[in-house]
């Protein structure tokens, strides 16, 4: 099965295919935060999304180059460094440093690149006069360059992508400076907005004068720049569909020429206590407040990970308690599998249970279907309750099943610290169209471990025949017994032999 995502451009459910030729390197782009304040449990929520799909296209082999900006001049930015009589860089800084500690604290993978908007500026500019030059985009009498929505429109071109607007109730010649407005106010936006004394020492020289750049066109610089003209995904929470994703669609489109984004994806709303959050319901929470209370990182993230992306996620301190217990049967389940692992015993195969990813897999290629996902998991784990409640569970099992949960938790990413014995090694297997499974194999002494291309050979063997390609299966078996290896079909999986 393909992986299949729900993209906010044709407003369906579509196969994902990579631009790139060579079917396996995606570019993918996420709006990051701005950096004013720590981030809320609701900015995580679109966060630990990313994280999501993008440890979801690399189980499913792409190679992902994963870019989200840090939005470090704005106008909510400049007005706190003024309130705070401070400077751009020391202010942005804090929050900045504190954003990528608690990324690392919810187990989101490090984006490939974390760009600076300020240190953007001339790409920027260069983007702002590609627009100039092609008529899209004037200075007007404040000094100031905006978009023309209107010129964009009489080149053919479509303003309105992500969502409907009513474009016939624009009223010629109105523009909005500030870069957040209500799809009512739609009309020609900021691309570089000139310099006034409340910017204090914020400010850069360009050719239209010295100013600062609006917040939409910093995104399509910093992605074009990162990603190219035209790239694979772009993400972001939904509020940011209008009007930032859509000018970010417009500039970069009325500059190149050409379609900017294949994919959109967009997260939905956090609510907490099934309300908005704010400060004065005494309902706004960052994760430094929810760490505060004892929660863990691990904890917040699962949660975070418990809803599919497309509904509006219901946050209450209930649920976080709900958490802890659901992570408790998880880490209580592996530490008895570790109990059941021999490392004395001699070879062990190392193959998954192929048949649990493959349900795991088939879940997330369906616009990340979270809840099946995690159906798979709580179903596998209370089989595995039960029979390693039974007398004949034996290491290989447990092995088995260890491994097969280091290769679920590749994309939830709740990392339990797994104590195995300090004999048996870890190895890794580049299985086909799956990502790659880690498993055990004991190491005997004087012998070696059974070699990294044999185990492949097995799980590729075991994929044939959950296939019935019975034909690709022998012919597996028959290239493992000409390297020297011989394999027996058990009860409880392949078991394999040197000769
Ligand atoms: P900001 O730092 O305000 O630019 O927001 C960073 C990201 O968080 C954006 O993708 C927003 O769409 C997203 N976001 C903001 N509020 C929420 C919320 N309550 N629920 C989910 N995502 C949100
Ligand atoms: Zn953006």
């Amino acid at each position: 099965m393909a992986l299949k995502l729900f993209n906010t451009l044709t407003r369906s459910v579509q196969e994902f295919a990579p631009l790139a030729a060579t079917g396996k390197h995606v570019g993918m782009y996420c709006c990051g935060p701005t950096v004013y304040d720590f981030a809320h449990i609701g900015n995580w929520r679109t966060f630990v999304f990313a994280d999501l799909v993008r440890r979801t296209l690399e189980f499913s082999g792409y190679d992902v180059k994963h870019v989200m900006n840090i939005t470090d001049v704005e106008d909510k930015i400049i007005k706190r460094v003024r309130e705070n009589k401070t400077t751009l860089r020391e202010f942005t800084g804090k929050f900045e440093t504190a954003f990528l500690e608690d990324l690392e604290k919810l187990n989101c993978k490090k984006p490939t690149a974390t760009p600076r908007a300020t240190e953007h500026i001339k790409q920027i500019i260069e983007l702002i006069e590609k627009l100039i030059a092609r008529g899209v985009a004037y200075k007007a009498a404040d000094g100031s360059v905006y978009f023309s929505i209107e010129k964009y429109r009489g080149c053919g071109c479509c303003y309105g992508q992500l969502l409907k607007l009513n474009l016939d109730e624009m009223r010629a010649g109105e523009r909005v400076a500030s870069d957040e407005y209500e799809k009512e106010s739609v009309a020609d936006f900021a691309l570089w907005k000139a310099r006034v004394p409340d910017d204090g020492d914020v400010f850069w020289p360009s050719p239209f004068g010295d100013g600062r750049p609006g917040w939409h066109i910093e995104c399509s610089a910093m992605s074009i720049k990162a990603l190219g003209e035209t790239f694979d995904l772009h993400l972001g929470g939904e509020d940011l569909k209008f009007p930032h994703h859509e000018d970010e669609i417009a500039q970069s489109e009325g500059a190149t020429g050409k379609p900017f984004v294949k994919f959109w994806l967009h997260g939905a709303h956090l609510l907490v206590e099934g309300k908005k959050m704010s400060k004065s319901l005494g309902n706004f929470f960052t994760l430094r407040d929810l760490l505060a209370k004892d929660f863990t990182g691990r904890e917040v993230r699962y949660l975070l990970l418990t809803a599919h992306y497309r509904e509006t996620f219901n946050f209450t301190l209930d649920g976080l308690a709900g958490a802890k217990s659901a992570l408790a049967r998880i880490k209580e389940c592996l530490e008895k599998l570790v109990e059941f692992l021999d490392p004395n015993l001699p070879h062990t195969t190392v193959a998954p249970d192929v048949e649990i990813i493959n349900q795991f897999k088939a879940a997330l290629e369906d616009d990340l279907n979270i809840s099946k996902a995690w159906g798979v998991i709580f179903g596998w784990i209370r089989d595995l309750n039960r029979s390693m409640s039974q007398k004949d569970f034996t290491s290989n099992q447990a092995a088995i099943a260890i491994g097969t949960w280091k290769t679920l938790d590749l994309i939830m990413g709740l990392n339990f610290e797994i104590k195995v014995p300090a004999r048996l090694k870890e190895n890794t297997v580049e299985m086909q169209g799956i990502a790659p499974f880690t498993g055990f194999a004991a190491k005997v002494e004087g012998e070696e471990s059974v070699p990294h291309e044999i185990q492949s050979l097995v799980v590729a063997r075991m994929q044939a025949k959950k296939a019935k390609d019975f034909k690709r299966a022998d012919a597996i078996r028959d290239e493992l017994k000409a390297k020297g290896w011989v394999i027996e079909d058990t009860a409880k999986g392949p078991k394999l032999k040197k000769v």
